[in-house]
């Protein structure tokens, strides 16, 4: 079995097998770009490791094999003590996870390689020396455990002796002491001397590579960006170059487009005389690229000859890592950039219009998930609000909170359901749980690559980074900035677009791609990049979906709203949001009525207000299909609560009032009392007990669609009934209402459909009888996700799904995302079993999948016609109902 790869031998497409990094790097490497040679180790090798606990046969005899012709094609011996290869150990997996897995660089050194070090490095002692204490610190913290602080601190009191705060000020005297410290400390943690054999070191920096898989911070990140648990990492073995070796030599990140808005441009970081991990570690303050052009003119073309030349490659934004050696150019990696929901809506216009791409191709570029956070509001600025620092906008939002300093307190505080914000210096991998909880990120060192701002960016949170004129004291819980102290506790509000930093909490605006779903701003004549890629991708969408989108709503304020959102209709009106506010009493007095008279007279009170409301939601769909579904409450919403009620009699009687009525009601709330609402008395079960209040309900929707029609409008009704499981209880309901309706709509033309939710797994089961009493089905994957799993709704997600998400039960809340498997499975029956008896049955959703990415792309597969989601989730829907067609 082949295990390892040299880097000739793999391309881009291979990224399952030898990771991200790895098949770029062959990729780079066939495209004759200077990579530095060197081979990848598959994740194939991983997983068996990760299995058995050991490195599978033949693994170590191919590495072998690899490490020889790597040393021919370099004239070097790996660890030679007079002109030594030395090489990074480099974890990348399929899919990016920034700074979550172990990297371990010089591998090769040792007490005579490091002289031969020198010696390469023209008499560079410090240098060599730098390395070697390099090498010890980061072996010892990741292959060997050994805790990084001690190694840190024996930085730090190198430096104090020599009264300074800068590495650079520690001369070869220094480091070589240094390396004696560092040797201790390994001792004492490992109870063995730090390995002098070369092959040793290298094989236990891909087992630790290997093992780097499961650290707790990996597989936290993993859950949250959903990567598969059973992936593994590939391992990279590169021959090291060095940028640290003098002012000639840096190193630096760099994107084709601003990663932040996806204008054209140079964008990236330098620092010269450094070694790579220190800039994505953000621990000294790089120089913008151009300044490159300055410090090193031929390096500084030859890198942008290769950035476009990758662009076009890749016909996408890439981020790249190179390394400068004594003015020679390297290239450590290069992958499709990471980008925020802007620049991947203006990148994809861009390619398109540079021919790089088609729009088909340009709907895969973008996702729901983007555009969604696209329509979140930003701060609304005026005069009061001075910004009292400016880092850089990392990843774009406005966010206000109360500030925070550890990870730990960010946690604690989002649990008290507080907003956060999580202030730090720089944050690492450590600081995963904080960021997740923390409403926003600022850090006051750091650029747009380092670990805080790539992490947000991808989690989509706003973060600003770099911020450097705040001067964060973690221990002492504040931070200093223009004259100011802001202690834990008070308010801050970041802006992650222009990575402005304000005190106090900032008052928000609409976002301009709301303003242009509404209509309000016109993409064929304004200057506005995202708008008109918006505009491009969302037309491109809407002509290749076969899913049509509806919205739930109530109201002829949201039913508009959804219109203009672009919604072909109502999905759910869940009518008993109708019935509160000064309603209830009536309801309360349908419910406990025990005479016929009684009944009535609220019932006939409540016809016209129901009327008026469907007449106002008819109009704003005018044209457009309307399903209104029949109250659907569980009853004691509608009711007192039993217990204040008690009490109330009991405290009455003893000060002697007359408490007859109140007993009465008492009564009856006890008699209607149950322990199971949700499982209890509502939706159809209460049309079927309560005479007349459907029949009142159908009256009205009946009524409202004549008027509306009388009027010259277009109604569309569908009426539908909710929580059946049964078909004799739909076909009881319908008779009735076949009844009003032939009776309300006469010649009027205005035509109406009878249907069911389907909600009840019984429903989707025997969906084959029910569909021969319904013209239409919308599945109520809310009900039907808490039934098929026996889960409450309303109780569960705090309850316990954080250990179901911590075991790996599900990926995600199935109130969120469809569950495919279950849920799905019982959709897909009713979806078939309901078309063989009904052909051309409509079939919709209107849980709260109907507007969740992924959900949608379920729902397209299983061939419904469309589905429904609250108004701001329209375009997002639209947007995915497109992408699932392509
Ligand atoms: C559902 O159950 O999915 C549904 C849409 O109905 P409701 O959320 O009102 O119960
Ligand atoms: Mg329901």
């Amino acid at each position: 079995h082949k295990y390892v790869y040299d880097f000739s031998e793999g391309n881009k497409e291979l990224k399952d097998l030898l990771g991200g990094k790895g098949a770029n790097l062959a990729e780079m490497t066939n495209l004759g770009l200077p990579v530095p040679p060197g081979f990848t180790i598959t994740t194939e090798a991983c997983q068996a490791y990760l299995a058995t606990g050991r490195e599978p046969d033949g693994l170590a005899g191919q590495i072998e094999r690899h490490l020889e012709s790597l040393e021919r094609a370099m004239g070097k011996r790996l660890g030679d003590p007079q002109d030594p290869l030395l090489v990074s150990v480099r974890s990348g997996a399929k899919f990016s996870m920034p700074g979550m897995m172990e990297t371990v660089l010089n591998v090769g050194l040792n007490d005579e390689s490091v002289v031969g070090l020198s010696a390469q490095a023209g008499g560079n002692d410090r240098f060599a020396w730098d390395s070697y204490r390099r090498l010890i610190q980061m072996f010892g913290k990741t292959v060997c455990e050994v805790p990084g602080e001690e190694f840190e601190q024996a930085l730090d009191d190198a430096k104090a002796v020599k009264g300074t705060h800068d590495d650079l000020d520690l001369d070869a005297d220094d480091l070589r002491e240094l390396v004696d410290a560092y040797k201790k400390i390994f001792l004492k943690h490992t109870g063995r001397e730090f390995p002098q054999q070369p092959r040793e070191q290298l094989d236990l920096a891909i087992r630790a590579v290997f093992e780097s898989w499961n650290a707790e911070r990996a597989v936290l990140y993993r859950r949250q960006e959903r990567i598969p648990a059973d992936l593994g990492t590939a391992v990279n073995v590169v021959t090291m170059v060095f940028g640290n070796l003098g002012p000639d030599s840096g190193t630096g990140v760099a994107f084709t487009r601003d990663p932040g808005s996806g204008a054209q441009g140079i964008y990236g970081d330098y620092l010269a005389n450094a070694q790579g991990e220190d800039v994505v570690a953000g621990i000294r303050n790089t120089v913008p690229l151009q300044d490159l052009e300055q410090l090193d003119k031929a390096s500084y073309d030859e890198l942008l000859g290769i950035m476009a030349r990758l662009e076009e490659h890749y016909k996408d934004l890439c981020d790249i890592e190179f390394t400068i050696e004594r003015g020679k150019l390297w290239m450590l990696q290069t992958r499709v950039g990471k980008r925020t929901a802007a620049a991947a809506f203006v990148i994809a216009g861009q390619l398109v219009d540079e021919g790089l791409i088609d729009l088909d191709e340009a709907l895969h570029r973008v996702n729901g998930a983007q555009l969604a956070q696209l329509m979140f509001p930003r701060f609304q600025l005026d005069h009061e609000f001075e910004a009292v620092a400016k880092g850089i906008g990392a990843s774009p939002g406005a966010a206000s909170g109360k500030v925070v300093f550890t990870s730990a307190r960010a946690v604690e505080m989002a649990a008290e359901g507080e907003s956060v914000i999580l202030v730090r210096r720089e944050t690492n991998p450590d600081d995963l749980n904080g960021m997740i909880a923390a409403k926003g990120i600022l850090t006051s060192r750091g650029g747009k690559t380092s670990h805080a701002a790539v992490v947000a960016r991808g989690m989509g949170k706003t973060c600003v980074s770099g911020a450097d004129e705040i001067d964060v004291n973690v221990p002492a819980k504040r931070f200093t900035v223009a004259g100011q102290t802001v202690s834990e506790g008070d308010v801050v509000s970041i802006d992650g677009t222009t990575g402005k930093v304000y005190l106090g909490e900032v008052p928000v605006m609409p976002s301009e791609v709301v303003q242009y779903f509404e209509g309000s701003l016109d993409p064929e004549h304004i200057d506005n990049a995202l708008v008109r890629a918006v505009h491009r991708i969302m037309t491109h969408a809407d002509g290749k979906r076969r899913l049509a989108v509806r919205t739930n709503a109530d109201t002829g304020a949201d039913a508009a709203r959804a219109r203009r959102f672009g919604a072909e209709g109502i999905g759910l009106c869940r009518t008993e949001h109708m019935f509160l506010g000064d309603r209830r009493e009536l309801v309360e007095r349908l419910i406990l009525a025990r005479a016929e008279g009684e009944r009535e007279a609220a019932l006939a009170a409540l016809l016209p207000l129901q009327r008026a409301d469907f007449e106002e939601i008819f109009r704003e769909m005018d044209g457009l299909p309307v399903t209104v579904r029949l109250i659907d409450p569980p009853l004691h919403e509608f009711l007192p609560p039993l217990e204040q009620l008690a009490v109330n009699v009991a405290v009455a009687q003893e000060r002697g009032e007359d408490v007859a009525k109140e007993e009465a009601l008492l009564a009856a709330v006890r008699r209607m009392h149950e322990e199971n609402p949700m499982l209890g008395l509502r939706g159809v079960r209460l049309g079927l007990v309560i005479p007349g209040l459907f029949a009142m309900q159908v009256r009205a929707i009946a009524e409202a669609a004549v008027s509306c029609a009388r009027g010259g409008g277009v109604a569309k009704p569908e009426i539908m009934v909710p929580l059946v499981g049964a078909v004799q209880e739909l076909e009881t309901v319908r008779a009735e209402a076949e009844k009003i309706i032939a009776d309300v709509v006469g010649d009027s033309g205005v035509e109406v459909l009878i249907g069911t939710m389907i909600e009840v797994p019984r429903a989707a089961l025997t969906a084959g009888e029910i569909a021969e009493a319904a013209e239409f089905f919308s599945f109520g994957t809310n009900d039907l996700t808490q039934m098929a799993w026996g889960f409450s709704r309303d109780d569960v997600e705090g309850a316990f799904f954080w250990r179901y998400l911590e075991l790996g039960i599900f990926g995600i809340s199935p109130f969120e995302s469809i569950d495919r498997d279950g849920v799905g499975r019982l959709i897909r029956i009713a979806a078939e079993e309901g078309r063989a008896a009904r052909p051309g049955l409509k079939l919709g959703v209107c849980g709260e999948h109907g507007g969740d990415p992924d959900s949608v792309h379920f729902f397209h597969s299983v061939g419904l016609d469309y589905v429904s989601c609250s108004p701001f989730r329209v375009p997002v829907a639209r947007l995915e109902a497109g992408r699932a067609a392509v």
